[in-house]
């Protein structure tokens, strides 16, 4: 699988970098990437993996849109019409989307759906802590749990230290509490979940993708 990576200088592009043989790895995309570079890396590439920035990867995929190739895309922070913008990607190629690629963090969703209909009386709340340069706020993550739970969330967002990511999802009632937590070790984990994806996502049609679709083919 020949990769070109979106945001290849930055903190997640390289350690994805790191995990991609370099006779696999066909050139990275960066804020001073020009326009004919860009397309001379999308069309080497049989995949593209993106950790960048809202403009950047919607930039690429209108490159990208002739040469149609798969597209996995974790970067987080875009507004509605900048999701809508890149999902239009899909009707030319496969695309997945997903805020965070620890398979930890999408079993808490299934859970917290769990949680969020048979506890509907509860206070639902997300904690979620990450490292001071992350420019987003709230997290992808935590705006994903919340669409998962289909409820409402009060959300705290700190940006301190190097926290990799932590999310503490908490449902309080009168009679009882549950916390469910997840922390990330290291940026390995989202690296590897998007390589996984990307694997999966070759060989399917063109659409839009999400964690969820890569795990449940997995369960089959
Ligand atoms: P970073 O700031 O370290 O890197 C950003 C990269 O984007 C750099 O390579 C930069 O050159 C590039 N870039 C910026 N503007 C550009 C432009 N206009 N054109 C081309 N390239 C441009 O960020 P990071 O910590 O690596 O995170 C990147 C994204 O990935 C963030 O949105 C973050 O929230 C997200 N993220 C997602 C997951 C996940 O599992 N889905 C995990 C970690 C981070």
């Amino acid at each position: 699988m020949k990769v070109g990576i979106v945001g290849a200088t930055g903190r997640m592009g390289l350690e994805l970098t790191k995990l991609i043989s370099p006779s696999d790895y066909v050139g990275g995309i960066s804020s001073d990437t020009t326009c004919d570079q860009i397309k001379a890396i999308v069309s080497a590439s049989d995949i593209l993996i993106d950790f960048s920035t809202p403009t950047a990867i919607l930039k690429v995929a209108e490159i990208a849109t002739e040469a149609s190739r798969p597209i996995v895309s974790g970067t987080t922070g875009l507004s509605i019409a900048e999701h809508d913008q890149l999902r239009q990607y899909s009707r030319h190629a496969p695309l997945l989307i997903a805020e965070n690629f620890s398979i930890g963090i999408q079993l808490i969703a299934s859970f917290i759906k769990t949680c969020a209909k048979l506890l509907p009386n509860s206070d639902f709340s997300i904690i979620e802590r990450h490292h001071r340069h992350k420019k987003d706020k709230p997290s992808g993550t935590a705006l994903f749990l919340e669409r998962a739970a289909e409820k409402s969330a009060q959300i705290v967002s700190l940006r301190v230290g190097e926290i990799f990511g932590e999310h503490v999802c908490t449902f309080s009632s009168n009679d009882e509490e549950i916390t469910i937590a997840h922390r990330a070790f290291n940026r390995t984990i989202f690296a590897r979940g998007a390589l996984q994806c990307a694997e999966w996502l070759l060989d399917q049609p063109a659409g839009l993708y999400n964690m969820q679709d890569f795990l449940a083919s997995k369960e089959r």
